[in-house]
């Protein structure tokens, strides 16, 4: 069919008028903007304290050991790194990836192991191999935005389970599976993120991931674990990942944005053998093949460099903005709020006092110049209303204080309206 372009120009009030709105596969119907994004554009403006974004501070990375990597790749290993290669990732990659993960009790082999285009990769090519429409699929509430719009891309049926200070609560998600097996209802997998939440900054605890472990083994359900944050610990005992104790029922998704750089998009997946072939197979139909490029730079990176020794310069200075954040909420916040203490990642989960509604008030506060993200865009349903994320590894520890002082500001003139 042939568009006349003119169609597509903004009309005088400024909005794009769609002419294939009619065309869209039903599954497109449920692509919308998240609320992080549309805010990366305000919050992104000098003057805004910024407490919204999930960006890693990368400011300490060694450029110039990265640049020489970089150069030696091009210069000694170019004919490889330069050319197509397969799917499922660089075999020397895949085995670096077994030793990253076994500092989370893992034992894997590398055979099991699929690079994706960062662990977003991963999520979609799991639930494009297991999710048909209307399929369920389980996640805590609240979880990570840009999962529930994979899993809405893909017109799942998502449904979340409590989670408290401790992690999912095990007794909630075994009632909800009850209910959902007397339903007749599919469900796919259990998505979690159970090592420093984003957004909630917690933690599940050794006793409870027991319990969830073998509650999903008894209802013969698969989890999907994404733990990007788990190495970021900036205080307490490491905990073991749910994959270390349940090889068979686990798909485990790890990544290199938090503790390299987002830039190359290398995660990961770890996956039983079944599985790991169709994602293979999908992640074939997806991109033919990854950035060799990519691989080898990471791979090089993480033979050649101190690269642990950089994880724990990020901790310390992830730990001082975390300090900052809890110290200024625990000084400032009114009476009635609450929040979480993450032992590491990015994030800390406010819950407002009674009546205040951080999705309304958002506008207000990007004028006083602050920013966060409002609860609601964490749940799929429109819960929410009283939470807000504040994240804290971007912003100074100064400009986190001011940032609070800003956000609390907000919030006294809210309630005495
Ligand atoms: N899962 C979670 C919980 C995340 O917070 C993020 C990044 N914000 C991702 C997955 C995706 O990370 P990446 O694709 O960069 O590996």
């Amino acid at each position: 069919m042939s568009v006349d372009p003119r169609e597509s120009q903004p009309n005088p009030q400024g909005s794009r008028i769609d002419p294939y709105v009619g065309s869209y596969a039903a599954r497109a119907q449920g692509m919308v903007a998240s609320e992080v994004r549309a805010l990366f554009a305000v919050a992104s403006r000098p003057e805004v304290v910024s407490l919204a974004g999930g960006m890693p501070n990368i400011s300490a990375l060694p450029l110039e050991a990265l640049g020489e990597i970089t150069r030696r790749v091009v210069v000694e290993q170019g004919r490889a790194a330069l050319q197509y290669g397969s799917a499922q990732g660089d075999p020397v990659l895949r085995q670096q990836i077994c030793e990253v993960m076994g500092l989370e009790g893992i034992d894997a082999n590398p055979d099991d192991v699929i690079v994706t285009v960062g662990s977003q990769q991963a999520l979609d090519l799991v639930t494009r191999i297991f999710v048909d429409p209307g399929d369920v699929v389980l996640t805590e509430g609240p979880t990570y935005v840009t999962a529930i719009n994979t899993f809405a891309a893909h017109q799942a049926r998502i449904e979340h389970v409590l989670m408290d200070d401790d992690g999912v609560v095990p007794e909630a998600l075994e009632e909800r599976l009850v209910r959902l097996e007397k339903e007749g209802a599919r469900v796919k997998f259990f998505y979690t993120v159970p090592t420093f939440n984003n957004p909630a900054g917690v933690t599940l605890t050794a006793g409870r991931r027991e319990r969830v472990l073998e509650i999903c083994d008894r209802f013969n359900l698969l989890v999907l674990e994404d733990n990007p944050y788990g190495l970021l610990r900036y205080e307490g005992e490491p905990v073991r990942a749910l994959r270390a104790d349940s090889p068979r029922n686990v798909i485990y998704l790890g990544s290199f944005s938090k503790i390299l750089s987002p830039g190359f998009r290398i995660g990961y997946a770890l996956a039983p053998p079944a599985v790991r072939d169709k994602l293979v197979l999908a992640a074939e139909s997806a991109m033919l093949s990854h950035s060799s490029f990519n691989q080898a730079v990471v791979g090089r990176y993480l033979a050649d460099q101190p690269w642990k020794e950089q994880v724990k310069d990020f901790n310390e200075m992830y730990r001082a903005r975390r300090d900052a954040l809890l110290s200024s909420l625990e000084s400032l916040m009114p009476e009635g709020s609450s929040w979480t203490r993450p032992q590491g990642g990015f994030f800390v989960w406010a819950t407002l006092p009674e009546g205040l509604d951080s999705k309304a008030m958002l506008p207000r506060a990007v004028n006083e110049r602050v920013a966060y993200v409002p609860g609601t865009g964490f749940y799929s349903g429109g819960d929410g209303r009283r939470n807000m994320r504040l994240s804290f590894c971007y912003p100074t520890p100064e400009q986190i204080r001011e940032g609070v002082r800003r956000l609390v500001g907000v919030l006294e003139s809210e309630i005495a309206l």
